[in-house]
């Protein structure tokens, strides 16, 4: 038997699997994956099982659930002042992989060029290679990883189908201003380019409001918005998200949705519409929750000889080694190997999420942790 060759050579298995599997193996503190070692609240929690209990366990609609993509539509306009259509605009997905995966697969051809921005999520590429799709690479530069607009312009072609956006940004933990989007409409206008905007992050923005995309109505035509429940409610394995789009994009992308998971997990749809309508202050709080966890985190490692400046959102700290000489030789994937076995601490290397990466010593932090996790882990990492 001869096995078909691979359509993904530049595929493993993904960083984050690697490292949460090492930790474990070594019995370190995870802060590598990111997701909270707490649990989403509790009125949340019981909402789910009352569902469970009450015949909520059959097929979801394919959209998704009434209650729930209104309440998503609540949210966008409260926060985004965008109205959007709840039947032809809004789709529930399994995760904002599923989006993420659908939304490239519904529009993006062979010989198609899509710009994304190193270091930059790892499930964007493998989708836009699947479909035949070439990805241009510009990277982000340190420390504050900001998109250089001029090289975006260079880049553009006649063959850019899409532009991938994702603020804040995982796993540098910088946001787009509103001048990152003034520039963004004014390259975008007159030409048929897509976005993509990975928004999973939205309500974790520091000093300042989130920039959706859905702000701009320039922007927000041409844009598939993708968020994430798992973020917001510390609900990751639950893996529900959505997409909001225009309808001609939302009919498009619901084409790939129906075939690739049909509806997303239904009693857990209800339960997210109900506590989103009952508990709007849950995501109206979150960025004081996780700037509170910020500041612990960077207030704990200033005694480390790590450098850091702290991140403006996310749930993500990097971390720069550099300083720290018997092991600035290391590559930040030798490091976080060894931070993990020796220190007991798991992180995340940045260098698996470029094409080609800078000379930087850099690893990612989750500090979508326990106080007294995060306290445990800056110990150590102060030992160093
Ligand atoms: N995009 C980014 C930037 C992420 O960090 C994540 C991680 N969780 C996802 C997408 C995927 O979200 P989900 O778990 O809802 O599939
Ligand atoms: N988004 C999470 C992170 O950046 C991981 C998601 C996953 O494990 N696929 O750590």
């Amino acid at each position: 038997m001869r096995y078909p060759e691979t359509k993904l050579p530049k595929v493993g298995t993904t960083i984050f699997t690697e490292m949460s599997q090492l930790a474990a193996e070594h019995g370190a503190i995870n802060l590598s994956q990111g997701f909270p070692d707490f649990d989403g609240p509790l009125a949340l929690l019981d909402r789910v099982t009352y569902y469970l209990e009450n015949g909520a366990n059959q097929y979801a609609p394919m959209i998704g659930v009434p209650s729930l993509r209104n309440a998503i539509a609540v949210k966008a306009e409260r926060l985004y002042s965008c109205q959007v259509n709840v039947d032809t605009e809004v789709t529930v997905t399994s995760g904002a992989t599923e989006a993420l995966f659908a939304a490239i697969s519904s529009v993006v051809t062979p010989g198609d060029e899509v710009i994304v921005f190193d270091p930059a999520y790892d499930s964007y590429e493998p989708a836009i290679e699947l479909n035949g799709g070439k990805t241009v690479h510009l990277a982000l530069q340190a420390p504050d990883f900001a998109i250089d607009w001029s090289q975006v312009a260079t880049a553009m072609t006649d063959r850019t189908r899409m532009i991938v956006i994702n603020s804040p940004h995982n796993p540098t933990g910088s946001v787009l201003s509103e001048s990152d989007l003034d520039q963004l409409e004014a390259l975008l206008k007159r030409t048929d380019i897509l976005l993509l905007s990975d928004e999973v992050y939205e309500h974790i923005c520091f000093d300042g409001e989130h920039q959706s995309m859905l702000r701009r109505p320039e922007l927000a035509k041409r844009a598939f918005v993708v968020s994430s429940f798992g973020k917001t409610f510390h609900t990751t394995g639950w893996k529900v998200g959505y997409c909001i789009a225009p309808e001609p994009l939302t009919r498009e992308f619901r084409k790939l949705h129906q075939y690739l998971t049909f509806c997303t997990v239904h009693p857990i749809q209800l339960a997210l519409a109900d506590f989103m309508n009952d508990f709007p202050e849950h995501y109206l709080e979150l960025p004081a929750f996780y700037q509170q966890k910020r500041d612990l985190f960077c207030q704990l490692m200033a005694g480390s000889r790590f450098k850091f400046v702290p991140a403006d959102g996310t749930y993500f700290q990097l971390m720069d080694y550099s300083g720290i000489s018997e092991h600035s030789a290391k590559s930040d994937v030798e490091f976080a190997r060894w931070l993990t076995s020796e220190v007991g601490v798991a992180a995340i290397p940045i260098s698996v999420f470029y094409e080609t990466a800078p000379e930087q010593k850099l690893v990612r932090f989750c500090f979508a942790k326990d106080d007294a996790t995060l306290k445990r882990a800056a110990e150590k990492l102060c030992k160093i």
